[in-house]
């Protein structure tokens, strides 16, 4: 048995030093990235943040609404081939740019994954998604999938820790999904015992992968725009969001009415109600089982994109950083008292 005494970090446990900047507002910066990936000759312009592949939140709908405003969705993979023609054959243009289809690892999985690809040539994501991205079965399949993708950028994880990126890449991906246990209906770390604080995981990992020239999404945790500009100063190239994309319109599930009060479902991909509607598709997806919780119903996702949007414009005015990509450069995290972001977030 060994223990790390060195002090691992939360997105509550800091908060960003304001320094000196010559930016007048806010709408002078930059939300925009170019990335170039480590395999393949795409490159791709857009805002990195994206909707996470669980089928609450990834769905085609969100896809249209966030691609408007050039944000990403990992559409999640319950969508049939049938549903992926029809909504391809009617959705806006250059959708292309802004979707991946995800896929676990077996082998009807995979048998999807290649009949979507064949029918919509023009797609160019893949987000290959599995509980421990520990295992050798794993970078197994993330090497078979460069071999059958061999022109598509991959996705992959989850995993929290730099070796692990870097073996992830090597296989194959372009980009690496950071996050166990953080997420708002995971119960992983309640379960197992096993995470890792998402701050950390996404200074290790951004740092590993950024030495071989690939990317690394910061994923789960985030429950405020102030999380995802400290998932962006942390080193994260593209931050997924579940919990804060859930409860709108454009998100899956009913509106429920309790106490004249509207709700939307939200739950884990591997939580009981998403392995009954599923029927067993799902049991591999994640570890540990995931929790279902009812979020106030908001309306439409545009308010809420704009409240992600403008905070994190907002960070980037604190720190002078007049675009994203310099605002990791332009971060000193102060630690603090968790008590004293308790009163800050709420
Ligand atoms: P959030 O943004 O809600 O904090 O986190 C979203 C992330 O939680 C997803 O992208 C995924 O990585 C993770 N997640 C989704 N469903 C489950 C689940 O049932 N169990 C676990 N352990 N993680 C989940």
């Amino acid at each position: 048995m060994r223990v790390e005494y060195d002090i691992k970090l939360g997105f509550k446990d800091v908060m960003f030093r304001p320094k000196r900047s010559t930016l007048k507002s806010r709408s002078q910066v930059n939300l925009q990235r170019t990335f170039k990936f480590m395999h393949t000759s795409i490159e791709w312009t857009g805002v990195p943040i994206m909707a996470a592949n669980m089928d609450t939140v990834g769905t085609f709908e969100m896809a249209v609404k966030l691609a408007e405003n050039e944000l990403f969705t990992a559409i999640h993979k319950h969508y049939t081939l049938e549903q992926w023609n029809q909504f391809l054959a009617d959705a806006p243009e250059g959708i292309e740019n802004y979707i991946a289809v995800s896929t676990g690892t077996g082998a009807n999985d995979l048998d999807k994954v290649v009949s979507i690809f064949k029918a919509n040539p023009k797609l160019k994501f893949i987000c290959i998604d599995v509980a421990n991205g520990y295992s050798e079965h794993f970078v197994g399949f993330v090497k078979q999938a460069r071999a059958l993708f061999p022109d598509k950028v991959i996705m992959a994880g989850n995993v929290v820790t730099g070796e692990m990126v870097e073996e992830l890449l090597l296989a194959g991906a372009d980009i690496i999904k950071v996050g166990i246990g953080p997420g708002s209906v995971c119960t992983t770390r309640v379960k197992t015992g096993v995470g890792y604080p998402q701050l950390s995981a996404i200074i290790e990992c951004a740092d590993a992968a950024h030495g071989l020239g690939g990317q690394i999404i910061s994923d789960g945790g985030c429950a405020v725009p102030g999380d995802v500009a400290k998932a962006f100063g942390a080193g994260a190239d593209f931050v997924m969001l579940g919990g804060m994309l859930a409860g709108h319109d454009e998100s899956g599930g009913q509106v429920i009415d309790i106490d004249g009060k509207k709700y939307k479902q939200f739950y884990g991909m591997s939580s009981a109600t998403a392995m009954d509607k599923h029927a067993g598709g799902v049991a591999e997806y994640r570890a540990s089982e995931g929790k279902t919780v009812e979020v106030e119903y908001r309306g439409p996702v545009e308010a809420t994109l704009q409240d992600i949007l403008g905070g994190v414009r907002s960070t980037c005015t604190y720190v002078g950083a007049s675009q994203l990509k310099e605002l990791t450069k332009r971060t000193t995290f102060i630690r603090v008292a968790e008590q004293e972001n308790r009163v800050y977030t709420k």
